[in-house]
């Protein structure tokens, strides 16, 4: 779908609820994704304030060239992390992927979020930082109806990815470096567990009655994956993608990076605890049990 039908769609769903798309004053953006930001250009460009977390804002500003700077990252780091080379130019060069076009957005509308804002209808809705699917990602929430509105922090049928993120600091634009989302991510997970959640109301799909059992969801996925990762490791040291490739033997190779970002995000956790120790061989990281 093309941002143009996606503008349509959202017009269409705000009239039937009675909103103009003149009468909004603000939209606030939980993350840096072309599915959820791809249309901030649109709204500024009415002069709408684009809320976004300081950590997201370049993404924003720069569209496009925020995505294609952070594939290139990613091609070179997944073959550091042991992707075969030939795939990593198959999946890289793919037409389909390109010819997204995310506008940027005007940096002159672009503000991040307060830290609560007054609902019309006298609620307060709570804007929590909330790193890890991204690395500026927020959630909201409202504390008189437990209702949680998740973006991509936590969604009905799948776990989120915590994805591959580069960063630099705004001075030194040429200076990136990969963000270690998973830490983060689970950390945020933990800290939203104890709010008095009723209802997730996430970026994708329908909305969640039993927040709890999602909650018990993520956690029990990656204590298994993690589980998984350190048998592997204790048999024998690999890179990433060996590891990808022993823990789904019967998957494609060219399928198995979303696998292998899931497990690079584990290992940050394991570097973190001390459990692992990373090594450089023939330019391919090799991650080895300490236990
Ligand atoms: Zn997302």
């Amino acid at each position: 779908m093309d941002e143009l039908n996606s503008w349509h769609l959202l017009s269409t769903a705000l009239e039937n609820l009675n909103i103009k798309p003149s009468e909004v004053e603000k939209v606030l953006i939980t993350h840096a994704h072309i599915d959820h930001a791809g249309l901030a250009y649109k709204w500024a460009s009415q002069g709408v304030t684009i809320l976004v977390n300081k950590k997201d804002i370049p993404a924003v500003e720069l569209g496009s060239e925020h995505l294609i700077l952070q594939k290139k990252l990613q091609r070179i780091d997944i073959i550091r992390y042991g992707f075969p080379e030939y795939l990593a130019a198959d999946i890289f060069n793919n037409k389909k992927q390109s010819q997204l076009s995310w506008y940027s957005c005007a940096p002159e509308n672009i503000e991040p979020p307060k830290k609560t804002y007054n609902l019309i209808n006298g609620h307060n809705l709570k804007v929590l930082e909330a790193p890890g699917h991204t690395p500026g990602n927020l959630v909201c929430f409202i504390p008189q109806t437990g209702e949680l509105f998740s973006g991509d922090t936590l969604l009905p049928t799948t776990i989120p990815t915590p994805g591959m993120h580069y960063i630099s600091s705004q001075k030194m634009k040429e200076n990136y470096k990969r963000w270690p989302s998973l830490p983060d991510f689970i950390d945020t997970v933990k800290s939203l567990q104890k709010l008095k959640v009723r209802y997730i109301l996430p970026g994708h799909g329908t909305i969640v009655d039993d927040p709890q059992k999602l909650f018990k969801r993520f956690n029990t996925h990656h204590q298994i994956r993690a589980k998984r990762i350190r048998n592997l490791l204790a048999e024998h040291a690999d890179t990433p993608f060996g590891l990808a490739k022993r823990q789904y033997p019967k998957i494609p190779e060219k399928r198995l990076i979303q696998a292998m970002i899931e497990i690079i995000g584990h290992l940050d956790m394991f570097l973190i605890s001390k459990d692992v120790e990373v090594s450089e061989e023939n330019n391919k990281l090799i991650y080895t049990s300490t236990k």
